[in-house]
């Protein structure tokens, strides 16, 4: 199985990286967020000030995280609100169930959630006959196409305007030549008509606060708070790594996530949950439950040198600075998390075995790291997934022979020399495609070694 899924990324790496439509539509879409999170930057007096202090309050966090989540719990309880504590995916799906059972609801609305991703939510209420919209308009396209979020932030950034319009010709009969506008107000619509018919609203959290026992969402639609406002039941589910201390934290936070995802000096819509509706209020639903998900979280908190990956706020940003993301794409990874951070986390939420392969899909060029908002190390954490997978003996027999006899070689000059440049011409030849891939030529050894031809030189 491991090996398969290594072959698969292989063998799907080599197939998008020389697709022409997919590069030109990564760039441009790439190329929009890039000015717009460079123009943001200009905002900041110290950007790097912003960067240590959001770093230093998750890694504060993380120290305390059992007490935290212990805080969020009595404050959200206090608020009227349930907490439900998963440590599975499996566990998470079956509270959902449970309550929407119990409140015999047919159809839910969701707002954007990699965490409802990362448990398939939207498969299991399938499998069980509940419908589930999503209502964040890239999720939606990704929805009808019957694909999944190519990018943790920008879902449908794989798909050009023309490519939606096709989708929304297919599914709806919309015109080929429709306008971004128009395809907006046609998803708008039918949204419109699934709020209201919806039991229940589900959706994530970028933040859970412990002294206010609420959760925080961000977005720019509008879609969450809709979400939310007209079924009578909301359903958080969130990473226990989420929560942050305090109310005050968001005033760092809130625009530094918006800035790092987007650009942008702060997203749109910023709402805090803070439970269920008070008697005096007369909108809002009448319950609201809160799942706190672990489903392998605390494998990676019990790894002295990996707990940091924890930190991650799920900007995006480090997938945006990958070149391999942007030359693989974000659906060659088969991970709900992709690029660096799915890279160092998806071992360890998932089996490691089938997931360490990801790694060595690595420059090691530490562009990630550098755009980090909250200063995870990430090449030196795909590093240290490398050496575990070393250590472990998670590489083929033949891999850790050809390694060590590299490193043999390689580790003094007047070896590689005592071979001739014809032989390691040979050998390149013979090894050929797994060496380079298909597309590319093993550029040729010289016939004498530098050495031997300076010293040539040198005695004329
Ligand atoms: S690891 Fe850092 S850059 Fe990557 S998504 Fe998380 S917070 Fe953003």
């Amino acid at each position: 199985m491991a090996s398969s899924k290594k072959q698969q990324f292989i063998r799907d790496a080599e197939q998008i990286a020389f697709n022409e439509q997919h590069r030109k539509t990564i760039q441009f879409n790439m190329g929009k967020y890039h000015t717009a999170v460079g123009l943001g930057k200009l905002r900041y007096a110290n950007l790097d000030a912003a960067r240590t202090k959001a770093s230093e309050i998750k890694r504060h966090t993380l120290a305390h995280l059992p007490e935290y989540l212990e805080e969020f719990e009595r404050n959200f309880t206090k608020n009227g609100g349930t907490v439900l504590w998963a440590n599975t995916a499996d566990d998470a799906i079956r509270y959902i169930t449970e309550i929407l059972q119990k409140h015999a609801v047919r159809s839910i609305v969701k707002s954007k959630s990699m965490t409802t991703e990362e448990i398939e939510l939207n498969h299991e209420l399938e499998r069980i006959g509940i419908e589930s919209v999503e209502t964040d308009l890239g999720e939606y396209i990704v929805q009808l196409a019957g694909e999944k979020p190519y990018h943790i932030v920008t879902p449908a950034m794989h798909k050009s305007k023309q490519d939606v319009a096709q989708l929304f010709h297919e599914k709806f009969g919309f015109p080929l030549t429709s306008t971004a506008e128009e395809m907006t107000n046609l998803a708008r619509q039918k949204l419109r008509e699934k709020y209201l018919a919806a039991g229940a609203g589900i959706t994530g959290a970028n933040f859970i606060i412990a002294d206010k026992g609420g959760i925080c969402v961000t977005e720019n639609e509008g879609n969450a708070i809709m979400s939310t406002a007209f079924p009578d039941i909301h359903i958080a589910i969130a990473g226990i790594e989420k929560v942050l201390p305090s109310y005050a934290d968001l005033a760092l936070f809130w625009p530094h996530l918006a800035q790092h995802g987007t650009g942008q000096a702060i997203s749109s819509y910023n709402t805090l949950f803070t439970g269920p509706r008070k008697e005096s209020e007369p909108h809002g639903p009448s319950q609201m439950y809160v799942i706190l998900l672990d489903n392998g979280r605390t494998n990676l908190y019990a790894q002295e040198k990996l707990q940091v990956a924890l930190s991650c706020i799920r900007c995006g940003a480090c997938l945006n600075a990958c070149p391999i993301y942007k030359n693989v794409g974000g659906y060659t990874y088969n991970t709900t998390y992709q690029g660096p951070i799915g890279t160092v986390i998806s071992p360890h939420l998932g089996s490691f075995e089938e997931h360490v392969h990801l790694n060595t899909a690595c420059s090691l060029c530490a562009n990630c790291t550098e755009v980090c908002p909250v200063k995870i190390p990430l090449h030196e954490l795909i590093h240290e997934n490398r050496v575990r997978a070393v250590s472990q003996n998670y590489f083929p027999l033949t891999e850790q022979i050809g390694m060590k006899a590299f490193a043999f070689a390689a580790s003094k000059a007047s070896r590689i020399d005592a071979v001739g440049g014809n032989l390691k011409n040979f050998v390149a030849n013979l090894l050929g495609t797994k060496l380079w891939g298909n597309k590319r030529e093993f550029p040729k050894f010289a016939k004498q070694s530098f050495r031997s031809q300076y010293k040539k030189r040198r005695n004329k």
